[in-house]
């Protein structure tokens, strides 16, 4: 029996692509995190310098429009060449944004020369790798150089000082996430009520959503892609789709439900159409900067949100 190919998307506008190459070290320690510390050997530099040209070249080409968020296993952006890439892939004119997951650590100047209105940095604040004065005095850089970013914590109970702290020193302007706790106790009331204070949107990232045959963009307008251009719908689905240096990408792309028992992190669960994720987050979405039309009031994103955990989601 002839297997059913995806219909091909000869008229894809936009394609948001993921992009995590080899590179898989951090200048950080953080004790729970495999990469802390790690140094890479002069040759997984390289091949990370190469994956990343040839991805940036692959944008490059594509005749429809992209957006790029890199989730890189480690920190990236301590390294000339993810500033260069994401300064020039800024000034792309089919470029929509260009998101990157960093911890601020590295140099900032080189936001100078790019698009700054289309580059978002999500950046996340590490308590006791980084003092609050010297984050908070990156943020301010930012400002200065007018980057648009979030920042964002884990939620760890013990921390709620010090997120309190950050919130509190932080630009109001700013936008603070607060990512669940996955791995202590279930939150106190008091607590889920304090990080709800602090990130209006908390609620939305406790939840473990069942996705299992959701409608789902991944896969479909939105893809993960590895530094040998291996495309997987996203992150959390090892199946491979093809491979973008050998395949026009389009052909790769179909609308498909979800083939995972749940869903729980942020650039998962944007990608569900009944979460409307887009309706907060507008041109944000893939730094986490909420800049939609919904942002001011998002009650109509908790509800949707609520709808989709009622839908057979678990607590955690
Ligand atoms: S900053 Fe991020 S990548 Fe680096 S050690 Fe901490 S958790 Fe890991
Ligand atoms: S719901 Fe999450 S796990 Fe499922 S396809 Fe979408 S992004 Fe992937």
């Amino acid at each position: 029996m002839a297997v059913a190919r995806p219909a091909p998307h000869a008229a894809l506008e936009h394609l948001t692509v993921l992009y995590r190459g080899p590179l898989s070290s951090c200048n950080y320690g953080c004790p729970y995190c495999p990469f802390a510390k790690r140094r890479e050997s002069p040759e997984e530099q390289e091949a990370d310098r190469a994956a990343l040209a040839r991805f940036v070249a692959w944008v490059e080409a594509q005749p429809f429009e992209v957006s790029v968020l890199f989730t890189p296993w480690g920190e990236a952006l301590i390294w000339p060449r993810y500033q260069q890439a994401v300064t020039h892939l800024s000034r792309l004119p089919h470029v929509r944004q260009v998101a990157i997951q960093t911890n601020l650590s590295g140099p900032l100047g080189w936001l100078a020369d790019a698009g700054r209105t289309r580059v978002g940095l999500w950046a996340t604040y590490h308590p006791g790798e980084v003092s609050l004065e010297r984050f908070l005095t990156r943020t301010r850089e930012l400002d200065a150089l007018g980057a648009r970013y979030s920042v964002g914590v884990v939620g760890v109970p013990a921390h709620l000082p010090d997120i309190q702290a950050l919130r509190d020193a932080l630009n109001p302007a700013t936008y603070l996430w607060v990512n669940a706790f996955h791995d202590g106790r279930p939150y106190t009331r008091a607590e889920r009520e304090a990080l709800t204070r602090i990130d209006p949107l908390f609620e939305v990232n406790i939840r473990r959503y069942r996705t299992r045959g959701q409608p789902c963009a991944a896969g479909d307008t939105a893809i993960s892609v590895d530094g040998h251009g291996t495309v997987r719908r996203c992150h959390f689905i090892p199946v491979p789709l093809g491979n973008i240096y050998e395949q026009d990408v389009r052909d790769l792309l179909a609308p498909r439900p979800c083939a995972r028992p749940t869903c729980h992190c942020h650039i998962g669960y944007v990608q569900l159409p009944a979460l409307g994720a887009q309706d907060v987050y507008g041109a944000g979405l893939l730094a986490r900067i909420p800049e939609g039309p919904d942002w001011a009031d998002p009650g109509a994103y908790l509800d949707r949100a609520r709808q989709l955990w009622r839908a057979g989601a678990t607590p955690r």
